[in-house]
């Protein structure tokens, strides 16, 4: 039987109109503001996001302030959400944006693909959410959704799998409420086509949907294993000072504990945890060290009382918190 898209578009807006999220970056069409929100959504939770998205309006009212900032006060403000390169476009955008469109965002999809940062998403993103064009966007509930409704069996993160996908968003999408009809795909599945069990009784699309075994879709290719990696960093205090390092690897320009240069002690670290990274699982151990001659290229002495106006990324942040209220400084 043809799939019968009227139907079916009727059907999800109608529950989401009783049943979609409130989240503040539907309640504006700037795009700004909504190009903020998709930069902090990738790889994060809405959950996770709602309060940095308030506090970076404050901060940062829109894209002249943005652009005035300095690296250091955006990635402060971003400190806690991970991937950084997300907060470096997006701080690059706003100058470009400011330097060479006058302050005014484009709403061609093509000229916001030439912008940091911006691929296919996120521009069919802000041109359908804030400029409301016909548009589909694929994120990853909307991929979850689409490729149980269709039964997908080939994997969406390869070429022809994600091809498919956004092939039958485009066919979906209506040539009105574009923004709607987008909002209403992403909620369903993060409300209803849950990953694991997904609430099919309750489905408002269920006699639409061609899925036979849908909590194994969709199929993804096998990942790389995950790579276990051991750093080990020191803990050095001095009248009120801490010694921290400027990262050139993946903290880039944020502070850290400075990296042990020599092979680990035998004994004990002061503190150890573990945190994830991309493919990896990173085993985060930091030693004392007594202060000595400093490297003045990348490290400083930082006062105590200013570190939380420095730029620290969460794992490293965690560690010093605990070691100075451990009392050891
Ligand atoms: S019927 Fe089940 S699998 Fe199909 S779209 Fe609805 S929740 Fe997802």
């Amino acid at each position: 039987m043809p799939f019968q898209k009227n139907h079916f578009r009727r059907a999800l807006v109608n529950w989401y109109r009783r049943h979609g999220r409130d989240l503040p970056w539907r309640h504006t069409h700037d795009p700004y503001a909504i190009l903020v929100s998709e930069f902090m959504l990738q790889q994060t939770q809405v959950a996770t996001v709602l309060p940095y998205y308030n506090e970076w309006f404050r901060r940062f009212p829109d894209f002249s302030a943005l652009a005035r900032a300095s690296e250091s006060d955006v990635l402060h403000a971003w400190q806690g959400l991970g991937y950084y390169s997300r907060a470096r476009n997006l701080h690059a955008t706003a100058r470009t944006i400011v330097d060479r469109h006058g302050c005014r965002f484009p709403k061609s999809i093509e000229q916001m693909r030439q912008l940091p940062g911006i691929g296919k998403y996120t521009a069919h993103a802000v041109a359908a959410f804030a400029f409301d064009q016909s548009v589909p966007i694929v994120e990853s509930n909307a991929a979850r959704v689409l490729a149980r409704i269709f039964n997908l069996q080939t994997p969406i993160d390869k070429t022809a799998g994600r091809e498919f996908l956004w092939n039958r968003a485009k066919q979906l999408v209506p040539e009105r409420g574009a923004a709607r009809f987008n909002s209403a795909l992403v909620d369903l599945g993060a409300l209803i086509c849950l990953p694991h069990k997904p609430r099919c009784r309750i489905c408002p699309v269920r006699k639409f949907c061609r899925a036979t075994n849908p909590e194994i879709l969709p199929v993804r290719k096998t990942r790389p294993r995950t790579k276990q990696l051991t750093e080990n960093h020191a803990f050095v205090v001095r009248q009120n000072k801490i010694l921290l390092e400027r990262s050139g690897g993946r903290w880039r320009r944020m502070w850290i504990l400075p990296p042990l240069k020599t092979r680990a002690p035998k004994r004990q670290p002061l503190y150890r945890s573990i945190f994830p990274f991309t493919h990896h699982r990173v085993a985060l151990k930091v030693y004392q060290r007594r202060p000595c001659e400093i490297d003045m290229s990348s490290q400083r002495w930082i006062r105590i009382r200013s570190l939380d106006r420095m730029p620290v990324p969460s794992p490293h942040r965690r560690a010093i918190k605990y070691l100075l209220t451990a009392g050891r400084a």
